[in-house]
């Protein structure tokens, strides 16, 4: 009974169970009302103080029992009534303090508990809109907002189910890519940049391609998620060094072969690889 009342109670955003628990509770204190009055009424009647008829007494003590009862009942409800906008407030709150404003979408604070849960087949990308300080200077803020907007759309419908996506700051996105093969879930991340860069954006008024680099790394293998974070920031860092426009793989940035994007100009190839060098260190 304890433990019942206990689950019962505990339950408060489901207004139904609030009246369900109050209508059991004035059922009780009626039966317990007037099993105790009908108990002590023949005593009272036999001791000669009952000041009216037993059958009277029986009657108003039937009577008040039922007043205890709807007292009982009315208290409970408004107390639940109380309780239930206490916790739906409360559910609200906690909510909003997990959501990202502009774009719906989870917020840093959120996306780290995320990440300390995430494990297993699963790596975390963190995705940059380029260049777009120059989309704000061009176009202005209200539709730099309108592309962050965009493109948090197509990341929470790329990342549904087991996978995540949020909004980490400014033009800054995080995934937590769950399942697959590790190739499978680079592919994914591919998939998305490229339809992020696949069609211009239209929204508040203006019209605007967009492309996006991306850095991933990966969860699980005993790393610490401060490391992998670390990891698919440089990484994005790289992506960025490297031109931009681009996916890699923290794998990637670890040995020699990330050179090969470098382009064919040899003056431009090496201040890239200059920047990338850096990028490796940070
Ligand atoms: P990069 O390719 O290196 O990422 O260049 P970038 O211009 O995207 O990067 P940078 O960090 O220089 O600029 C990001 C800009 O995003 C600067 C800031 O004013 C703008 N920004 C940050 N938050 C918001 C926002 O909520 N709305 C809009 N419209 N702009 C924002
Ligand atoms: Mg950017
Ligand atoms: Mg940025």
């Amino acid at each position: 009974m304890r433990i019942s009342l206990q689950a019962e109670l505990g339950d408060f955003q489901d207004r139904h169970t609030i009246y369900v628990f109050a209508r059991k509770m004035s059922f009780l204190a009626v039966t317990l009302s007037s099993v105790v009055i009908l108990l002590i009424l023949p005593p009272l009647d036999w001791m000669g103080v009952l000041p009216v008829p037993l059958a009277d007494g029986v009657v108003y003590g039937v009577v008040l029992s039922w007043l205890i009862g709807g007292a009982v009942s009315s208290v409970l409800s408004v107390a639940g009534h109380a309780m239930h906008q206490l916790s739906v407030s409360r559910a609200e709150f906690e909510q909003l303090s997990r959501t990202d404003v502009l774009s719906g979408l989870l917020n840093r604070r959120a996306f780290t508990e995320a990440l300390e849960r995430a494990d297993g087949d699963a790596c975390l990308a963190i995705f940059d809109v380029d260049r777009f300080k120059a989309i704000n200077d061009r176009f202005g803020h209200a539709c730099g907002d309108a592309v962050i907007v965009a493109v948090s759309a197509i990341l929470a419908a790329a990342f549904d189910g087991r996978s995540v996506a949020a909004r980490l700051g400014g033009e800054e996105f995080g995934a937590i890519v769950v399942g697959g093969s590790q190739a499978q879930r680079i592919e994914k991340v591919q998939s998305v940049c490229a339809r992020l860069a696949e069609k211009p954006i239209a929204a508040d008024n203006c019209v605007v391609a967009i492309t996006v680099s991306a850095g991933i790394a990966e969860l699980g293998g005993g790393r610490g998620k401060a490391g992998a974070y670390s990891a698919a920031d440089k990484t994005l860092y790289l992506a960025k060094a490297l031109g931009r426009n681009r996916v890699v793989h923290e794998n990637e940035g670890l040995h020699p072969g990330w050179r090969r994007h470098l382009p064919q100009d040899a003056a431009a190839a090496r201040a890239m690889s200059a920047d990338c060098d850096e990028a490796r260190l940070a």
